[in-house]
């Protein structure tokens, strides 16, 4: 069954890992799908062309999420493009793991502004075609780590928590408009980003996770796909933890 048939979806961070899960997944299902990138322009273009050899729209679109100007002109371009925006998902993420004592202010302040201050500028800049609407779903793309911490990813802790709050206060704020916002905490997901660890850490995350195995990109994608269909039509304001019971 098709589930998001008709909907269009804005998937920041879709040029490789989690984000081209969802990407690919929501094609399946149905969905036209905007997607940003930082810098893979060639990755960006084949997903392009494989997601519209499924049959649905698709574009992608060279965007730093970071930037509020080029968030707003993104959110535009995809209207033009696309005609209205039904779901966004906040994916586009980076680590710049150190100690505190070694942890450089840029890299404190780079990591919030690329992972927090993303969610900011495209929630405002989605907001007023989805009031109009009157519906919508986004989707933030948090993390464990945001959930309980973790030493040496103070500064990711710190986005990824403050996430939560802000998903929370839109929740609030946007749900007398039905446009409903939650938040995916995956675990440890199989991606390039976790492909830089070594074997032994890998494999000792694994063996500590309840269902014995890291997670893949379908994974989330299959939470994001409940999470933006009308499956989900009376659940907002929630953090699904997608982790293979490592948080139980
Ligand atoms: P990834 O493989 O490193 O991919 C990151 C994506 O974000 C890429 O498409 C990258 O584009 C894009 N990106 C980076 N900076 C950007 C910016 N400023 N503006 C727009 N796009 C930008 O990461 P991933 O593992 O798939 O993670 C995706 C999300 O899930 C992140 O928010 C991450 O924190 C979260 N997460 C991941 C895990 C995990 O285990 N992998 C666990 C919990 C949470 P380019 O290719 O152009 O650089």
């Amino acid at each position: 069954m098709k589930l998001l048939e008709g909907k269009t979806a804005i998937i920041t961070g879709a040029s490789r890992g989690i984000g081209k899960g969802i990407a690919e997944v929501f094609a399946q299902h149905g969905a036209n799908v905007a997607f940003t990138y930082s810098s893979s322009v060639d990755a960006a273009n084949a997903l392009e062309e494989a997601l519209k050899a499924t049959g649905v729209k698709a574009k992608g679109y060279k965007s730093n999420a970071a930037d509020f100007e080029e968030a707003q002109q993104l959110v535009k371009d995809v209207v033009e493009d696309f005609g209205g925006i039904d779901i966004l998902i906040n994916n586009a993420g980076i680590t710049k793991d150190n100690l505190l004592m070694r942890m450089s202010e840029e890299d404190f302040d780079t990591v919030i502004e690329i992972n927090l201050k993303s969610i900011f500028n495209m929630t405002k800049a989605v907001q007023r075609t989805m009031l109009k609407q009157r519906h919508g779903s986004i989707i933030n793309m948090s993390s464990v780590v945001g959930v309980k911490g973790n030493a040496g990813q103070a500064n990711y802790a710190a986005s990824k928590a403050g996430m939560i709050g802000f998903s929370k206060s839109m929740a609030l704020e946007l749900g007398s408009r039905n446009i409903r916002t939650n938040v995916i905490a995956p675990g440890f997901i199989e991606t390039e980003m976790t492909a830089k660890l070594d074997e032994d850490t890998v494999n000792s995350w694994r063996n500590a996770i309840p269902l014995k195995r890291g997670g893949t990109p379908e994974d989330i994608a299959n939470a994001c796909v409940f999470l933006a269909s009308d499956l989900s039509a009376y659940v907002t304001g929630q953090v699904l933890n997608v982790d293979g019971g490592m948080l139980t």
